[in-house]
């Protein structure tokens, strides 16, 4: 299910969708298929 409207922090400054530690992209893909804490996914959005 897609939350359309979820602020998102982030810190990977070199995605094109980051401004200032926030997320700008319209929708964002969360992989990390088993994972059990944040630190094992990983945004399948990432773009340089
Ligand atoms: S697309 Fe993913 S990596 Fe890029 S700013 Fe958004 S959450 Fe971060």
């Amino acid at each position: 299910m897609v939350n359309e409207r979820l602020d998102i922090c982030c810190d990977a400054m070199n995605c094109s969708y980051n401004r200032e530690h926030k997320c700008i992209a319209s929708k964002v893909g969360i992989a990390g298929t088993g994972a059990k804490q944040a630190c094992q996914t990983e945004c399948a959005t990432f773009k340089m």
